[in-house]
């Protein structure tokens, strides 16, 4: 239960820190690899090690990751720098591993010169046959013994592009036997002729992730290096590499991976949905990432709010998708605009208002009175819900019918009369009688109904494409399930209504957020032009997956 007393056990491990004097002030980092756009799974990250030097002092440093030419790119650096900043955090030092690839050389070079490294000239199959199970111990390989100089010459040469990909390694001298698969002679470099984005075509042996981690960590001496949980074995050779260096002592620090349901959350896989076209980019709203999320109309209070009430765990779980859309509408509740806006729409015309009249009704901007509030012009013919109306009343319906009343919201109580039909069974309008004395803050009618509905005056409305989001996938754990993952994705995460929408919305901005009553909330999307306005909606009103366990 102890694992329960606090939400975060790192605080703990760095209160006790702060505490014995270990360290004086600590130093975390957030170190992506630029091979793609990062997601809810980092935004944990993100939250965790800005988080902890916000709270207890000190400073986190971004470092790129950038080991690995072949799938790095400076679009991916600055969409990160990007995120991050929009999350509110910033970084002490902008860091690059590959700024340390000269600084990593020299480490190899001490290696070898303490018979702790050796260059291989097997091939990766005959590696991986002399590796051993984790039942059976390995073998070694047969140039493990070459001497130091021979290794110090090859390796050179190795850095001088005399040597073919895949034709040669360095590797780390530990122990064959080790019951550590990791430990048994780890690979330090491989050969690898590719362009790099920072060092161009300076380099042709690149440092595996297990040398270039903890020694990037140990030159920039970060005191805690949090990690996820795969990398739980690797920490022996971590320290192994940093004890027999003698530099800097960091230490690795295990959390476990943020999964959330619905959705998945690797790169790789998030890089397929984009390629092959089953989402429109990394920013598509439907996507887990930090810019998709942002797009489809996220706050950053909310996505770190969700962070900080979970808190990090031990052990892999996931995360229910409708506590983050929790945090998200508690959040809009309290900043969103209100506004009208009618999704489905059909007529409404009141017989007894005069023709050509427009009165102009005030409605508050949202629940705080600071927000203000705006007009809603109002006339004989409006646009309403058409789920808002029923040919035959069901019991306890308290929306409109025929001889039905509804309060039209923030206007009068209309009765409905009569409607039409098409010949194909559609309502294409609806008539009813308006009361005036009913107005919305001086009725004094003593009339009570118990439905308030949704409207826009059709001659003061404006067109505009929403766009409505589901679940990309239709099963909690795509990953999980047999077959391919993309055989679970959701035919149904996009649907385009073309609504009308109330005149106030003519100014709307990118960063503002809406609540269009009883419809959910909404952002304007950057697809948006002043002649053809777009919103995404962020989430509904009230959790509709919920609403379907329950029936
Ligand atoms: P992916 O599998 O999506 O590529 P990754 O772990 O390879 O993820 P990196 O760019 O290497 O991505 O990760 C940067 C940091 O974010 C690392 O410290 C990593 O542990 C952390 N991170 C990545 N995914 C998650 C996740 N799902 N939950 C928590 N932290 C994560
Ligand atoms: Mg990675």
């Amino acid at each position: 239960m102890t694992e329960e007393k606090s939400l975060n056990f790192l605080e703990d491990i760095i209160e006790e820190d702060l505490k014995t004097g270990k360290y004086k002030s600590i130093v975390t980092r957030f170190p992506p690899e630029p091979n793609g756009y990062l997601h809810m799974g980092h935004a944990t990250s993100i939250c965790l090690n800005f988080g902890l030097t916000r709270k207890y002092g000190g400073y986190t440093n971004l470092r790129f990751d950038d080991t690995n030419p072949v799938t790095e790119d400076t679009e991916y650096v600055e969409s990160i720098k990007g995120d991050i900043k929009w999350l509110g955090f910033q970084w002490k030092n902008e860091l690059y591993a590959s700024d340390y690839f000269d600084t990593l050389y020299e480490y190899a070079v001490k290696l070898i010169n303490l018979e702790l490294a050796y260059v291989d000239d097997s091939t990766s199959e005959e590696i991986a046959e002399l590796k051993g199970t984790p039942t059976e111990p390995g073998k070694d390989s047969p140039y493990r013994n070459r001497s130091k100089e021979q290794n110090l010459d090859l390796f050179e040469r190795m850095k001088n592009g005399e040597f073919a990909d895949g034709s040669r390694t360095l590797r780390a001298k530990i122990d064959m036997a080790h019951t550590n698969m990791l430990m048994r002679d780890p690979l330090l470099y491989r050969i690898k002729h590719a362009h790099h984005h920072r060092t161009g075509d300076k380099w042709c042996i690149y440092p595996m992730y297990d040398f270039a981690h903890g020694q990037s960590d140990s030159i920039e001496q970060i005191t805690h290096s949090i990690c996820t949980l795969e990398f739980v074995p690797h920490r022996e050779l971590y320290d192994w590499l940093i004890e027999k260096l003698e530099i800097y002592p960091s230490h690795q620090y295990e959390f476990a991976r943020r999964n959330l349901t619905y959705t998945v959350m690797s790169k790789r896989k998030l890089l397929q949905l984009v390629n092959d076209g089953h989402v429109k980019g990394w920013n598509d709203p439907r996507m887990p990432t930090i810019s998709g999320m942002r797009r489809r109309g996220f706050t950053p209070a909310s996505i770190i709010n969700f962070c900080d009430r979970i808190g990090i765990a031990k052990r892999e779980n996931a995360t229910d998708f409708s506590l983050l859309e929790f945090c998200l509408r508690e959040d809009l509740n309290n900043t969103a605009l209100r506004a009208m806006a009618v999704l489905d729409p059909v007529k409404l015309i009141i017989s007894n208002y005069e023709d050509g009249k427009t009165e102009e009704f005030e409605s508050e901007n949202g629940p705080d009175e600071s927000l203000g509030k705006r007009i809603v012009p109002f006339s004989k013919e409006l646009w309403i819900e058409r789920e808002d109306f029923m040919e035959e009343a069901a019991k306890k319906w308290f929306r409109l019918a025929p001889g039905a009343l509804v309060r039209l919201k923030s206007a009068y109580i209309v009765r409905c009369d009569s409607f039409d039909k098409d010949e194909n069974g559609n309502i294409t309008a609806i008539y009813c009688t308006y009361f005036p004395e009913t107005k919305s803050g001086s009725d004094d009618s003593g009339m009570k109904v118990k439905g308030t509905i949704h409207w826009v005056s059709a001659q003061h409305a404006d067109r505009a494409e929403v766009r409505l989001y589901d679940r990309l996938f239709k099963v909690e754990d795509p990953s999980a399930e047999e077959g391919d993952f993309k055989d679970y994705i959701n035919p149904d995460s996009l649907q385009i209504a073309n609504a009308f929408i109330e005149p106030s919305l003519k100014n709307a901005s990118i960063d503002q957020r809406y609540q269009f009553l009883r419809k959910g909330y909404f952002c304007l999307d950057e697809d948006s032009t002043p002649e053809h306005p777009v919103f995404n909606r962020t989430v509904t009103l009230k959790d509709a997956w919920a609403k379907e366990v329950r029936k």
